[in-house]
């Protein structure tokens, strides 16, 4: 069961959107044959595979048929049905395996999770009714965040209350699905750890790194994390507690509020590769993507020495709002890397893209790689 699966052998990946599509590249570059499973086609992992499948993730007859075809399988996209990761792991083994998707698919399952196993997490409480998000107001105080309990991604499903007088429309917006109240926390930073978990219980991590979002969206990632040893090392070990307690098998990526007194607080966990942990694509020994291979594939996990510091920033849709963006200006500017997901359509909000800058400091490395995201529009 615990043989490592060699070059040559067959990853199943569900999804396939560009996080797959890494993973892809990584592993085709090890020798890997790749597979990926989602109701799109034309996708940016199909693109970068040897096969692309298109069916529901819950049609538990295809995904049957998909784990027969493979080695092993993976994800890069969380949200996969109980149903389907249940019936793909009596034929094929999933990594990580269906109980760690279950915890962290569901807000509030998370949270419980995190707070049962002694996490830190912001104070919070399910709510199922317009009373009881009145009563929970009242306890947690405000600001507060109001979430759906499911299914929620890049703050989509969240709303903040400010006032006891928010809580009418707040309920309003979540449209009778349950939900968590969480407290609303006054960050300094907000920071991820992306590490793996190998099959042994081995563990490599990529440090602390701070996260910029804008619109509820990661918008730039440096690393390192401008923080204290201190923060970094806590951090750290948070996750590889975390990743003990969930015993996760592969990459995952745990973020961190980081208040005003220097506390960590958990918002949440990923269990997947991560938008940001994208700059190990260039700027790591060896990158998330290789090592989600090595980690699921049970292959020694590999270095995650970074030589330099490193920044990325994304690459949304709307940066097609004025026609196709400048690559050569962006691509004259030293250390700078173009990644391109291979999505037809550029949609406002939609990830098409990142770049990656390293420099000599962390600072430079975020000027660079923001400049270089400026030139790509000429009417700037
Ligand atoms: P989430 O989808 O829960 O990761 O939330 C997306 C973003 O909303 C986070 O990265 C934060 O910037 C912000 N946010 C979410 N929850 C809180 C909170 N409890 N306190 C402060 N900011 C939050």
């Amino acid at each position: 069961m615990n043989d490592p699966i060699l070059p040559g052998s067959t990853i199943g990946i569900l999804g396939s959107g560009q996080l797959g599509r890494m993973i892809a590249i990584s592993a085709r570059r090890m020798g890997y044959r790749i597979h990926t499973l989602s109701p799109e086609t034309d996708s940016p992992t199909g693109h970068v595979a040897d096969r692309e499948v298109v069916a529901a993730y819950d049609d538990v007859e295809a995904v049957k048929r998909f784990a027969a075809d493979v080695d092993v399988i993976t994800l890069e996209f969380e949200n996969i049905s109980a149903a389907c990761v249940d019936a793909a792991s009596l034929i094929a083994p999933v990594r990580p395996k269906g109980s760690v998707l279950h915890t962290t698919q569901n807000r509030l399952r998370e949270k419980t999770f995190l707070a049962e196993h002694g996490f830190p997490v912001a104070p919070f409480r399910h709510i199922k009714s317009r009373d009881e998000l009145v009563a929970a107001v009242d306890e947690i105080g405000t600001s507060a965040v109001l979430k759906t309990a499911g299914f929620g991604y890049d703050g989509k499903g969240q709303v903040k209350i400010e006032t006891a007088e928010d809580v009418g429309s707040a309920w309003t917006t979540m449209a009778g699905q349950e939900a968590v109240l969480e407290a609303f926390i006054d960050f300094e930073l907000e920071l991820s750890v992306v590490a793996a978990r190998g099959l042994t219980g081995d563990f490599a991590h990529y440090g602390a790194v701070q996260n910029k979002h804008s619109n509820h969206i990661l918008d730039v990632t440096a690393a390192p994390a401008d923080v204290s040893g201190a923060v970094n090392v806590t951090a750290v070990n948070l996750t590889r507690k975390l990743f003990e307690a969930l015993d996760v098998v592969g990459v995952a990526c745990v973020e961190y509020f980081l208040d005003r007194d220097e506390n960590l607080i958990i918002n949440e966990i990923a269990p997947r590769v991560h938008n940001s942990g994208h700059f190990t694509f260039d700027a790591c020994v060896t990158s998330q993507f290789e090592q989600q291979v090595r980690a699921v594939c049970g292959m020694p996990l590999g270095s995650t020495d970074q030589p330099r510091p490193a920044a990325m920033a994304n690459l949304l849709g709307d940066l097609w709002a004025n026609g196709e963006p400048d690559w050569t200006s962006a691509l004259a500017i030293p250390e700078v890397k173009l990644h391109l997901y291979g999505k037809q359509e550029a949609r406002p909000g939609r990830k098409m893209g990142h770049l990656t800058a390293m420099a000599d400091t962390q600072e430079q490395a975020v000027e660079r790689v923001v400049e270089a995201r400026k030139s790509l529009d000429s009417t700037l």
